[in-house]
């Protein structure tokens, strides 16, 4: 493989200088642009644009469109986390052994990679093997307008990689945890503090209850926690409350205490504690955890290889995010994630790429394509 890291950062730029921001329509527009550009001029690829509403364009890129089975689907979000203006305060920047700039390894260098990675794969290798490139514009908020199209891509595939920068310490990602979030809306009786308030069913009463309720759900020991992170209520000390709400954020490793959680949250919405309030339950977010399945396992085990063949130790981590990787695990699929460049300070100013991880990174997303075909 030929590379030249200037020329790489030369490509690299452009994606790094564009405000593309959560539901930043125009900016999303323009990566999709340059990313769509680049298979269109490699030839071989059909490149199809995907509707994601809201948040603008995703891209589809196959090299066998009409395959029903897609052997390996890759995937890599085109969206930041950082508003309009960013990049004029912070364009990217290089020095000797690291990249900066909004989105630099969070994953517009992983967009690149995979990129790189078809330029320089064998022609031999390609033609067995059936791939499906999926950019979508809303990873940062959880996939929401692009979920649905991701899993019914993933039901035709046999892998998914996943091109979310490895950690600060070259490790891949095998396992990320869950989340979910709910919003409790309590509907009481208002009555005057003093006159009448024992006609008065008050809100924050209830809502004080299932906060207490929720806490006794939380193990450290598993894994699955909950905070309730924001509470409101009331509209005067002498008043009885009708009106609170709350929110909770649910995290867990095993999607079936989840299903636990789920179910008394819910119970406890059938059957308030209060006589004569009532409970709204809204769930707003939900992503199942990602857990190494046996066929994860074996995929695992051929990175691993490949990493030996290329010099790089391979090791794996549990990380507490979610990512797409999440959408297509729990579909049975063998998901594996971080084969992005290495990086770390996601979602912050101090947020970098570490130069020398790129092109061994390249290669080891080469190689397990090559293993994946034969
Ligand atoms: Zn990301």
């Amino acid at each position: 493989m030929n590379f030249s890291l200037n020329a790489y950062l030369e490509e690299l730029r452009p994606l790094i200088d564009v405000d593309c921001g959560t539901l930043t329509v125009e900016g999303i527009e323009t990566v999709a642009g340059l990313m769509a550009a680049k298979y269109e001029e490699m030839g071989g690829w059909n490149v199809k644009r995907i509707d994601c509403g809201k948040a603008g364009t995703g891209l589809e890129v196959r090299n066998k469109p009409e395959s029903d089975v897609i052997d390996v689907m890759i995937i890599g979000h085109m969206d930041t986390v950082f508003p309009v203006g960013t990049v004029a305060k912070r364009p990217m920047t290089f020095d000797e052994n690291r990249a900066f700039g909004p989105g630099v390894s969070d994953m517009k260098s992983g967009l690149l990679n995979v990129v790189y990675t078809m330029r320089n794969l064998d022609k031999a290798v390609l033609d067995k093997l059936s791939i499906c490139i999926c950019m979508n514009p809303d990873e940062e908020i959880g996939s929401l307008h692009s979920e649905e199209w991701l899993k019914s891509v993933a039901k035709s595939a046999r892998h998914v990689l996943v091109a979310e920068a490895a950690r600060a310490d070259g490790s891949l990602v095998k396992a990320r945890k869950g989340m979910a979030r709910y919003k409790m809306t309590y509907h009481g009786k208002a009555a005057h503090a003093g006159n009448d308030p024992q006609n008065g069913r008050s809100a924050i009463t209830e809502m004080a209850n299932w906060i207490l309720a929720i806490n006794e759900m939380t193990n450290f020991e598993s894994g699955t926690t909950l905070n309730v992170g924001v509470v409101k209520g009331g509209d005067g000390a002498n008043i009885v409350p009708d009106h609170a709400e709350a929110v909770v954020d649910v995290r867990f490793w095993d999607n079936n205490e989840y299903a636990d959680v789920d179910t008394k949250i819910r119970a406890l919405a059938d059957k308030p504690f209060v006589d004569g309030v009532t409970v709204t339950l809204d769930r707003e977010a939900h992503k199942p955890a990602m857990v190494p399945s046996e066929k994860t396992e074996v995929l695992m085990a051929m990175v691993e290889e490949c990493g030996k063949e290329i010099g790089i130790d391979i090791t794996w981590q549990a990380v507490g995010g979610g990512s797409d990787a999440n959408l297509t695990a729990v579909l049975g699929i063998p998901t594996l994630d971080g084969f992005g460049p290495a990086g770390a300070g996601f979602h912050s100013a101090d947020e970098y790429l570490e130069l020398n991880t790129i092109e061994p990174r390249i290669k080891l997303l080469m190689g397990v394509l090559t293993r994946i075909a034969a």
